[in-house]
């Protein structure tokens, strides 16, 4: 059963920030009035909040993208919502709407935000494939996987955390893209369903206690692109198979983001010179101008039936915190979501 929203505003506001995991402790839970929409403005219900390894990196004061959720901030974090009341011509109530909709169950938002909330065209796909899938999540696959890895016919295509948001949608863009593609995930039920219902050729457990042996096995002509989401003894067991000229495409590094400092990675620069690497690390944020154009086709395939889209759902704002660390214990499979209210 969902809480009931409606009369006031529940809010997650950043009160400390976490030291290794984070936990309900570091979060204020406060309830306030629902804001009026000033001029301009537009008054959003959150419906899915989307969960991503990145809420870990916002809390914490390490060097990063975009500037650290300062304490006392409503948590940051995407998602997509429902337009109550609109004071702007270009929106109106019951839209849906695409953006930085915040741990909260009410945000107003203005068309001049640094980060104005996009509103989302009536589409032939679920909400949920847009909160994954076709969202930022996919766009990442998407600008990853074709600007920076660059894949060339049949070559071979490895993605660790294969099984998550991000890695399940560019395992399949590889195979729509004729490459061999072997994932990385933990545990064998992800691993059947990455061979089974995705197609991928091969998919190795790093849980298992064979799994470098099985990982060589899986790649017997070697790497041309990893996709990186990982990093530590995953991403160097990946490195050591490189092919010359090979693509290493930096998405993420998840195993260290509960960490104080990445030591988990070392990685002797040698291989990368002898063998003509390109390690190349990339934000999503870097291609919004060409967001459009990669949507358009990602929502097509999936519509298509050609891009398939999994989610796991959490019910209920008030779970947010918790629900987080399902990142790091890997059980979500695909996209991590939380639905706050109705669509
Ligand atoms: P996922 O849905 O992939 O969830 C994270 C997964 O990572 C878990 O399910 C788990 O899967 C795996 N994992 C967690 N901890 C470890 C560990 N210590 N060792 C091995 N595997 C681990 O999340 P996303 O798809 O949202 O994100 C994937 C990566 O992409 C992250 O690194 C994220 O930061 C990055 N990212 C980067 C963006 C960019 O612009 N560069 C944009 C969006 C995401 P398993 O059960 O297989 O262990």
């Amino acid at each position: 059963m969902l809480p009931t929203t409606g009369t006031k505003n529940r809010q997650f506001r950043l009160k400390t920030r976490p030291s290794g995991r984070a936990s309900l402790e570091n979060f204020e839970l406060v309830s306030e009035s629902i804001p009026e929409p000033g001029q301009n403005d537009v008054l959003v219900r959150t419906v899915y909040l989307s969960l991503d390894p990145t809420n870990r990196i916002w809390m914490s004061d390490m060097d990063q993208y975009m500037p650290p959720v300062k304490i006392g901030e409503v948590m940051r974090g995407l998602g997509i919502g429902k337009v109550e009341k609109s004071n702007h011509p270009n929106f109106k109530e019951g839209d849906y709407v695409s953006g930085l909709v915040g741990w909260q169950d009410y945000v107003v938002s203005g068309v001049d935000d640094v980060f104005p909330l996009v509103k989302l065209p009536p589409l032939p796909i679920s909400l949920e494939a847009m909160a994954g899938a076709a969202g930022m999540t996919g766009l990442t696959a998407y600008f990853g996987l074709f600007d920076v890895g660059q894949p060339k016919d049949q070559e071979t295509l490895v993605v660790s955390a294969a099984a998550g948001a991000v890695g399940s949608v560019v395992a399949q863009l590889g195979k729509l893209s004729n490459l061999r593609v072997v994932g990385i995930a933990g545990g064998s039920a992800k691993c059947d369903w990455l061979r089974s219902e995705l197609g991928l050729d091969a998919a190795v457990d790093y849980k298992s206690p064979s799994w470098k042996k099985d990982f060589e096995k899986a790649t017997p002509n070697g790497v041309d692109i990893n996709f990186e989401n990982v990093g530590g003894e995953i991403m160097e067991a990946v490195y050591s198979r490189m092919n010359l000229h090979g693509r290493m495409v930096l998405c993420g590094l998840i195993s260290c983001y509960n960490d104080a400092d990445d030591i988990k990675t070392r990685l002797s620069l040698a291989p990368a010179l002898m063998k003509r690497l390109r390690i190349q690390g990339f934000i999503i944020t870097d291609y919004v101008a060409r967001f459009p154009e990669a949507t358009e086709k990602i929502v097509r395939w999936i519509a298509e039936g050609k891009l398939k889209h999994k989610e796991t759902v959490v019910e209920g704002l008030e779970n947010a915190p918790g629900a987080l660390n399902m990142l790091f214990d890997g059980s979500n499979l695909g996209k991590l979501l939380v639905k706050v209210s109705e669509p």
